[in-house]
């Protein structure tokens, strides 16, 4: 390596000094072409791969199908760990704003090596990927046609013709053609290999690749076919690639060998295999499968196949190995194509202390600091003592300057530190405090958008009388299906809707929360457009779901355009689409729906709590079902059907989609009590409804008394209405509360909401305004 480093430092160096003139001088020099420019025209990759033959094309699509599974699985999620109560770390996880991927050209060009470098890019978000390979003579002064169809494949449309040392150091240092990047990967020969270490310090690289290698841990019942193929397969690669047997059975050995002769005679590159085998590979015996592991660990080869009783117990005793492959069936080639796995791994032993290229690779941790007043001045009187010790008096003052010294600071004795009694809370939940409106005793409660009005009576007798029905049979669990409720649902929604179109759990909460769990969960993400209902992103955190915060328009809407970009940009595994919305009131148009269901590639929840207080009734989601698969339209009785207490919420849906709910619902969530209380209350939507267009006349009446006295006030088709701006609406809201009507402070800064009462509670708000805001 070191002769390689010698070789290629002034190259480096003069692509640093003179760019492109000459990174077209070494080329001219290396590989006897003269480019005016490394910059491969589009128009060659998209002719690379309408030449390709399809079968490759397809197999090299699989490939990243898989790859791309698998490394999208590999991003990490961001961590907010709570150290003291107002202290908490986030590790946030961003990628490199520039990757670029080397691929080698040489007689064979590896279209999967393209796959395995871009996809860890792509998964981890990088903006832009560029890939450098050799231009080759016979190829129209292009790097070879099937590297340039997997490039145009995977969406690469920056390409460089160049190889070798100068490809390297153009990456790093940036030419006019090509603006240097952050990270540098991909295979190479030793003057690659140098120029990377050249390098280092200017860009971060992938590891060093040597000469391949696997071992293969086997015991008497493995395959003997099956093992020499591997050893074969692998030494194909290169007359350097080492091949270890390490088996218990003495006996294995003689039919591997045997097998290696006969499969020897139809290997098509039996030369460099044979050199290969009969070169730096061997076979070991060892004693038992502890002593192969040993064996292995020692050597922690690039590839390790476990092809021996136990496998999956034995591979997971490996320590050392670049990717282990469990079993007669998962043999080292499945993992150079199409396991999904990376083929690019730690060679030479470096397995011992590194990991094959990953997400990882193309991602920083970035530790996100926060801390309040109270926990800086708890945290000061450590910080007093390490910083006396370390003799760091200025480190000590950036701290006193904000929390002064009080009279006791002695450091508390070690293990006395805050938190340790706590139970072991996931880390991710630690410093939260359980989410809900205030209950604070107030005369008028305008707080949490219930139905102002009791049900009524002759439901109220219904309830009961169902209720005490039910009782007589509580000994026996409900009906887990809630088959009849959700008949009745169906009907009262209409739009052709059945039983298996709908399901129903305790408040739409819970119907959101199943939808986390089925459709979320961790490694998955989901999009919501703020400001909006707060139980989304806390129910995405609850599920380890990453929470995706878009933003609404000024005037609370969506524009569909920037809407459909950000699911374009941010591909979330659920978009959350709330109408009307909660704070606002704002209800989205169809058409902005539409485009976003259109648009997303999982699923889309509109989230219609507030449907029956809409203006505009036919313009619901429940409309779009019959063209969206993936569509769900949320709804719940806590509002229209003045239900909050008896917890009922529900879905229309595709019956799919309330199939897969039933795999995470409890057995019996829905009580038989609940199940009667909200079919009593379904046979009496009408009357219910009527008390809705009542809700609707006061709301819209509180508008026009609100925007008459100069507030602003949001556009709402909910039973609520939000209303500023207030340089301190927290003074607002107190001064409201002490004149006994309690509202709700959320949405943006400046904003207060308040739900729509009963006619005396309006007027009780309308005349606390009044004495607050004269
Ligand atoms: N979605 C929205 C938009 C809401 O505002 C609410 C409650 N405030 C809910 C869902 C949940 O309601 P529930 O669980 O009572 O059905």
């Amino acid at each position: 390596m070191a002769a390689g480093v010698a070789a290629v430092l002034p190259i480096c160096d003069d692509v640093r000094d003179r760019g492109a003139e000459a990174v077209r001088a070494y080329t001219a020099r290396f590989d006897g072409i003269d480019l005016p420019t490394t910059i491969v025209p589009r128009s060659a990759l998209a002719a690379a791969l309408a030449a390709l033959n399809p079968a490759v094309a397809g197999a090299l699509k699989e490939a990243a199908r898989r790859a791309r599974l698998v490394h999208e699985a590999q991003v990490p999620l961001d961590s907010v760990t709570y150290v003291d109560e107002g202290s908490s770390v986030t590790e946030r996880y961003v990628p490199v704003a520039r990757a670029g991927v080397y691929v080698p050209g040489g007689l064979v060009a590896y279209p999967s090596s393209v796959v395995m470098n871009v996809i860890p890019a792509q998964a981890a978000g990088v903006g832009e990927i560029v890939v450098a390979s050799p231009p080759q003579q016979d190829n129209g002064a292009l790097p070879h046609p099937a590297v340039l169809a997997a490039c145009e494949l995977l969406a690469i449309t920056e390409v460089h013709a160049v190889g070798g040392a100068q490809a390297i150091a153009m990456l790093g240092y940036g030419t006019a053609d090509c603006p240097a990047v952050d990270v540098v990967t991909g295979p190479g020969n030793v003057y690659v290999a140098a120029a990377k270490r050249v390098l280092r310090g200017v860009v971060s690289t992938d590891g060093e690749a040597g000469p391949t290698e696997v071992a293969i841990v086997a015991d008497g019942d493995a395959d003997a076919a099956f093992v020499a193929a591997d050893l074969i397969a692998q030494a194909e690669h290169d007359p350097l690639a080492a091949c270890l047997l390490i088996t218990t059975d003495a006996g294995l050995a003689d039919r591997v060998d045997a097998e290696l002769i006969t499969q020897l005679e139809s290997t098509r590159h039996a030369g460099r295999v044979k050199e290969a085998l009969t070169g730096q590979s061997a076979c070991v015996l060892v004693s038992d499968i502890g002593a192969a592991l040993a064996v292995s660990d020692a050597w922690a080869p690039e590839h390790l196949e476990i092809q021996a009783a136990g496998a999956a117990q034995v591979a997971a005793r490996v320590r050392n190995a670049g990717a282990v492959f469990v079993g007669p069936y998962a043999p080292v080639s499945l993992g150079d194509y199409l396991a999904g796995s990376n083929h690019v791994l730690p060679t030479g032993g470096t397995a011992r202390h590194s990991g094959g290229l990953s997400v990882l690779t193309f991602l920083r941790g970035i530790h996100v600091v926060n801390c309040t007043s109270d926990a800086l001045a708890g945290a000061a009187p450590y910080i007093d003592a390490l910083g006396g010790a370390e003799d760091l008096a200025a480190h000590v003052r950036a701290v006193r300057i904000r929390v002064p010294a009080a009279a006791s600071t002695a450091v508390p004795p070690a293990g006395a530190a805050s938190g340790r009694s706590d139970p072991p809370l996931r880390h991710d939940l630690r410093g939260r405090s359980p989410y809900g409106a205030p209950q604070i005793a107030a005369q008028v409660r305008l707080n949490t958008n219930e139905n102002p009005f009791s049900p009524p009576a002759a439901l109220v007798r219904e309830i009961a009388e169902a209720a005490a029905v039910e009782a007589a049979t509580l000994n026996r669990y409900p009906d887990r299906h809630a088959t009849e409720l959700r008949r009745d649902l169906a009907a009262y929604l209409g739009h052709g809707l059945s039983a298996d179109h709908t399901w129903a759990a305790n408040g739409s909460n819970e119907i959101i929360q199943q939808l986390y769990q089925a459709f979320g969960g961790p490694g998955r993400s989901a999009l919501g457009f703020e400001p909006s209902y707060s139980m989304h992103p806390i129910i995405a955190q609850a599920t380890s779901t990453r929470w995706i915060s878009g933003a609404r328009e000024e005037d609370f809407g969506l524009d569909p355009e920037r809407a459909v970009a950000a699911v374009a940009e941010t591909a979330p595994d659920l978009v959350f689409l709330t109408s009307p919305n909660n704070p606002t009131g704002t209800a989205l148009p169809l058409a902005a729906i539409e485009r976003v269901c259109a648009a997303a590639p999982g699923m889309v929840i509109v989230d219609e709590a507030y449907a029956e207080f809409a203006r505009d009734l036919q313009a619901t989601a429940l409309t779009l079902l019959p063209q969206f698969a993936r569509l769900v339209v949320v709804r719940t009785m806590s509002k229209a059907f003045a239900l909050a207490g008896a917890r009922v919420g529900y879905l229309a849906a595709d019956p799919a989609v309330v199939t897969a709910l039933q795999i995470v619902r409890l057995p019996y969530h829905l009580s038989a009590l609940t199940q009667a209380a909200a079919r009593a209350a379904l046979a009496h939507s009408e009357e219910l409804l009527g008390v809705v267009a009542a809700i609707r006349d006061e709301r819209d009446g509180l508008i026009g008394w609100l925007r008459a006295r100069g507030l602003a006030v949001a556009d709402s088709d909910a039973n609520f209405v939000l209303f500023g701006t207030f340089a301190d609406r927290h003074a607002v809201w107190q001064s409201l509360l002490d004149q006994g009507v309690l509202i709700r402070e959320v949405g943006p800064p400046g904003w207060l909401r308040v739900s729509i009462g009963t006619p005396d509670e309006n007027d009780a708000f309308r005349a606390a305004v009044e004495a607050v805001l004269p």
